[in-house]
């Protein structure tokens, strides 16, 4: 089995869906370079995968009470493709005003490794607004597929490795690193089958047109507890509380594959300061809201710290992954699309 080797890492178009999150304030269609104003008019806050899946989940939590805080209708967007990065380029180029905001994961961190041409650089084409969560992956199964436990899982997989499909989010999505980990570590090349979000994903998975995949506990609890998918180990180092039964990688054999998706917000690079510190501070009265912790418990995980919910603990986040990954992604030998 080869091994990465690396330390246990922390982990996170079209247009397919709009849905408004709150009405809070009054309509207005004036644009606003954001500041005393601000804000005046809708947010959007962007989803670069499905609607329906894991960021999408967490999204739609925070952006209520944000809404309620700002005082101000947040729309959310899912703005799908390339594993995240077409909705991120898109937010990346849009105007610096703080009515266009990004929720993404751990993908900003790895897309940099790669992508040959990303089109955009995570550092400097965006201000962070804070960090909100992060979540354990599952390695889930189809219900009928033949492994009961991870070690059937790694033999089976390593037997047939030619037919066994792994589905995922697209180059860059968490559940296509977590497949990245998973083959390395076993030595396999599977045949991945991409789709624009694990929310579809599941669904086929369910539906059993695909084998196996990992995703965030926020898209796969429900189906777990419901025995609707084979649920084989959680990526982190602790048991998830709502999980209970479910062991973790480094029980079921094994410990190479850690990652815990890593979430956060982002508008342009050059939106105001004083827009950023509003976003951030109704991030902050976001994860202190009981029923998005009770909700995110529910889901398999808890907000950040407050202290974590900022744009200076986001940035140097965002930098030490770029790093980290970039290293195992290099290391791994994975291609450059
Ligand atoms: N969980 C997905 C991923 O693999 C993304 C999503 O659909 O939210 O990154």
């Amino acid at each position: 089995m080869t091994n990465l080797r690396k330390p246990a890492v922390r982990l996170f178009a079209a247009v397919a869906a709009v849905s408004l999150v709150a009405a809070c304030a009054e309509d207005g269609d004036t644009a606003s370079g954001g500041g005393a104003d601000y804000p005046d008019q809708n947010i959007t806050f962007v989803v670069p995968f499905s609607a329906g899946g894991p960021t999408d989940t967490v999204t739609r939590l925070i952006a209520e009470p944000m809404s309620e805080e700002l005082g101000a209708q947040i729309v959310v967007q899912n703005v799908e493709g390339a594993g995240g990065t077409v909705g991120s380029g898109e937010v990346a180029g849009a105007d610096p005003d703080g009515y266009t905001v990004l929720m993404h994961h751990i993908g900003m961190s790895t897309a940099p490794a790669l992508y040959a041409d990303l089109g955009f650089d995570p550092m400097a084409d965006f201000e962070m607004i804070g960090l909100v969560t992060e979540v354990p992956m599952t390695i889930v199964a189809r219900a009928d597929f033949e492994p009961e436990t991870l070690e059937d899982l790694i033999d089976h997989v390593s037997e047939n490795a030619d037919s066994v499909t792994l589905a995922n989010a697209g180059i860059g999505a968490a559940s296509h690193l977590c497949g990245l980990l998973f083959q390395d570590a076993l030595g396999v090349s599977l045949q991945e089958v991409p789709y624009e979000g694990t929310g579809p994903a599941l669904t086929d998975l369910v539906g059993g047109q695909v084998d196996f995949m990992c995703d965030q506990t926020t898209n796969t609890s429900g189906q777990i507890s419901a025995g609707e998918v084979k649920a084989y180990a959680v990526t982190t180092p602790e048991r998830v509380e709502s999980l209970p039964e479910l062991p973790t990688t480094a029980e079921a054999g094994l410990p190479e594959l850690e990652v815990a998706v890593w979430h956060g917000l982002y508008v342009p690079a050059g939106t105001p300061d004083e827009v950023v510190q509003q976003l951030s501070d109704a991030l902050v009265v976001a994860l202190a809201d009981q029923g998005v912790i009770d909700q995110l418990a529910d889901l398999g995980t808890a907000p950040v710290p407050a202290e974590d919910a900022t744009p200076e603990a986001h940035r140097a986040k965002l930098e030490e992954q770029i790093e980290t990954w970039g290293e195992i992604i290099a290391d791994a030998g994975v291609e450059q699309s």
